[in-house]
């Protein structure tokens, strides 16, 4: 791919009527003015950042899109509610459009770009423009096969409302003394900071690992696209600011390769397995993790086979 093939595709621009919702999800927290916000209020905004980036990472990333490790259907669906819980539409839409990104990185037809279609289009653009609102269930279709994942892709709207009324009960019950004060400013006030300011934040915690993490940081393995590692967002997004390492080898479970870039999204994963939650979770071989490139890493591998006896040969 040399650069003078990287001519951009038209790219359309988001219709206003469109994008109210989102506009407003930005707009809503500041109703806080009227509200004022406890102490628990914020407490919740932190936590459920928090909770959600892990599921996003964990869930609509690692699980859908990459499919780097196993589970048993009903916490497949329970991952995907998890992760839905985020508004960051359906699993189904979200994985597909992500395997579209590895396929094409950095190239005219990645849906976010930045080195093709500048830092704005690749954080938010493509996510308000129209070309992308549709789930291509081909490219997902290991996972469209399953009729409550497409229910649930459909109406994916059904977990953060579900989440919002529980923020709502939670102000209620901890700061007005009981669930009905839900309906009342406590409540409120819980909804604008503990889930609006919440899932904006998490937004553009997310939307910065598409712009930002394919322009600053350090590249390590030569992917052939921008990608980048940055400990700074690897702490903020629980993990994914290792993205070079993941572009590198995308099917991991982990993105930190190394025991000192940390990954808390593949600890939480670790804790799911110890349990028996989710199971065959995928690790990085030793001649990728020691490898400049792809031609280097098939070096590396030759190398260590030869010096491995054969009975540990299987092992990856
Ligand atoms: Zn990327
Ligand atoms: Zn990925």
């Amino acid at each position: 791919m040399n650069s003078t093939t990287l001519v951009p595709e038209p790219r359309r621009k988001p219709i206003l009527k469109q994008e109210i919702a989102f506009l407003l999800i930005h707009l809503t927290p500041l109703l806080a003015i009227f509200t004022g916000a406890t102490l628990f209020d914020w407490i919740m905004c932190a936590f459920f950042y928090f909770v959600r980036m892990f599921w996003i990472t964990g869930g609509y990333h690692r699980y859908f899109a990459h499919k780097s490790y196993k589970t048993s259907r009903w916490f497949q669906f329970v991952i995907a509610f998890m992760a839905q819980t985020s508004a960051q539409k359906g699993a189904l839409w979200w994985a597909a459009h992500h395997r579209h990104h590895h396929r094409y990185s950095d190239t005219p037809a990645d849906p976010h770009s930045m080195k093709i279609y500048g830092f704005w289009y690749s954080h938010v653009g493509w996510i308000v423009g129209p070309d992308f609102k549709e789930t291509d269930y081909k490219t997902i279709g290991d996972y469209a096969k399953y009729p409550e994942l497409v229910w649930l892709n459909k109406y994916h709207l059904v977990p953060p409302v579900i989440l919002a009324l529980v923020i709502m009960a939670l102000g209620g019950v901890v700061d007005g003394g009981s669930i009905t004060a839900m309906f009342s400013t406590v409540g409120f006030s819980a909804l604008f900071i503990g889930f609006f300011l919440s899932t904006v934040i998490t937004y553009h915690g997310t939307f910065s690992i598409n712009s930002i993490m394919h322009k600053f940081g350090k590249q390590r393995y030569q992917t052939g696209d921008e990608s980048k590692n940055s400990i700074w967002l690897a702490l903020l997004t629980l993990g994914e600011g290792w993205h070079n390492n993941h572009h590198y080898y995308e099917v991991a479970s982990r993105q930190g390769f190394f025991w000192w870039e940390i990954d808390i999204t593949y600890y939480i994963l670790r804790s799911f397995q110890a349990v028996g939650l989710i199971w065959e979770l995928k690790g990085v071989p030793d001649h990728i993790k020691f490898s400049k490139d792809k031609k280097h890493a098939q070096e590396l591998k030759k190398q260590y086979d030869m010096q491995r006896p054969p009975i540990a040969s299987n092992e990856s």
